[in-house]
């Protein structure tokens, strides 16, 4: 994940990486929470800020996947920004105490 161009994140992007970590999937709404974390994806590479939660399916599969044909992306009629805009309220809600 970690890549060696890129910035290791600060103490408080770390905090921000793991409230991400913990929604369930932005696109199919799988997992989260302590138990089924989900994967962190960045819209632009090194900014945390933009971070998508996507279980590994919507993330790294070969058919479902950003990465791979993004069946699961075309179904739900997401793309990037559709995922991390609800990835923001998600952790919004979260952190307001829902
Ligand atoms: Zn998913
Ligand atoms: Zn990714």
């Amino acid at each position: 994940m970690q890549s060696k161009n890129k910035k290791a994140p600060t103490t408080l992007e770390r905090e921000y990486i793991r409230l991400v970590a913990l929604q369930p999937c932005s696109v199919c709404d799988e997992g989260g929470g302590e138990g089924a974390p989900s994967e962190v994806h960045e819209i632009v590479q090194g900014n945390w800020w933009l971070s998508t939660a996507l279980c590994t399916g919507c993330h790294r599969g070969p058919v479902n996947g950003l990465h791979g044909q993004r069946r699961m992306w075309k179904l739900k009629k997401l793309d990037e920004q559709g995922a991390l805009a609800i990835t923001i309220r998600r952790v919004f809600l979260a952190a307001r105490g829902a």
